[in-house]
């Protein structure tokens, strides 16, 4: 099979593919056109995932198709944009029409879901690797900055945290995962929900706002420091879920602060907005708070900052 043949056969004819929205024009010609509405600005985003590096190598296909485009919408969410559609660079070692097929499906079940089309990319030869750029809009001066974040404003997340990383042991094989609480953190791990909805609802109400993707104390950091203020996270307050809590057991507070993948938007938000929010239905977990200062402090229970010395803290980093 030939590279536009194979474009064609698993690409083009996907149904994520069809032109329509703001995609003027798709797949066919040297570029994509697309028309972004007036008043609306265009917001984009690239991430390459490598196998080996991002996603073990050999793993089932649709989930990784699934994933890629998750992990990348997901900083549309960030932004509180609305997609518009995405270009796949695809890199691979053979053109397997089992394994080709498998992928656009992954792909196509999470564009619909996230309201994404294909619009390009570019096909190659080599070791697998994928980069996916993302295409979403936001009225004009309503992106959701991570440099807006006021001391007072409370800190919150849009979900449970460490449920990525505590399926990862069993995505790489360490660990047995045959339980229906593996099951969960595993369809978290490979089908991460981007939340594009509440990013949205989000505008004109958090002051700063991204999705997780590096762990929970990393991201706030960018937060902290894009805004020039501190945060203190309450340890206690940290949202974890049952199903980790049982697979992690002890290391599940681990995941939730270092583990990475989460996909969840992290977000300041000014006390007032929070009501509003809760009576929408958003599920919306205040975990700390903004003060000033610089960096991101966790506290104890009893409101003690436990120090980046401490071996408690140390052990979370592994
Ligand atoms: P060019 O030579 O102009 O770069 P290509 O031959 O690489 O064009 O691609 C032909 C068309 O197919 C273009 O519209 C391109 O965006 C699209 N395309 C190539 N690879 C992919 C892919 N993996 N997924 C979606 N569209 C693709
Ligand atoms: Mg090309």
């Amino acid at each position: 099979m030939g590279e536009f043949e194979l474009i064609r056969h698993y690409f083009a004819a996907a149904a994520c593919a069809r032109a329509g929205g703001e995609v003027a024009l798709g797949i066919g010609d040297d570029c994509a056109l697309l028309a972004v509405p007036v008043g609306e600005q265009l917001t984009v985003s690239t991430d390459t995932l490598v196998a080996g590096v991002h996603f073990p190598d050999p793993c089932d296909p649709y989930r990784l198709g699934q994933r890629a485009l998750a992990v990348s919408t997901s900083d549309l969410a960030g932004m509180g944009a609305t997609p518009i559609g995405f270009t796949l660079a695809l890199t691979i070692p053979a053109a397997d029409p089992d394994w080709l097929s498998a992928f656009a499906r992954g792909l196509d079940a999470m564009a619909a879901g996230c309201g994404m089309r294909l619009i390009g990319g570019d096909t190659t030869r080599g070791p697998l690797s994928i980069t996916l750029t993302v295409f979403g809009r936001v009225p004009t001066g309503a992106a959701l900055l991570r440099s807006g974040a006021r001391a007072g404003d409370l800190l919150c997340v849009g979900g449970a945290l460490g449920d990525a990383a505590g399926a990862l042991p069993i995505v790489l094989g360490k660990q047995l995962g045959e339980s229906a609480d593996a099951a969960a953190l595993l369809r978290r791990y490979w089908s991460p929900q981007p939340q594009l909805a509440l990013g949205q609802a989000l505008r004109g109400r958090a002051t700063a706002v991204l999705d997780i993707s590096d762990g929970l104390l990393a991201d706030c950091a960018h937060i902290a420091d894009a805004s020039g203020v501190s945060l203190q996270i309450e340890r206690s307050r940290l949202p974890l879920s049952d199903a980790l809590r049982a697979v992690a057991g002890e290391g599940a507070l681990q995941c939730a602060l270092a583990g990475g993948d989460d996909y969840l938007l992290a977000f300041t938000l000014p006390a007032e907005h929070l009501p509003s929010l809760r009576e929408e239905g958003w599920s919306v977990h205040v975990i700390g708070r903004a003060v000033a200062g610089v960096g991101v402090q966790l506290l104890d229970a009893e409101g003690n900052a436990i120090s980046t010395g401490d071996p408690g803290y140390n052990h979370f980093r592994d």
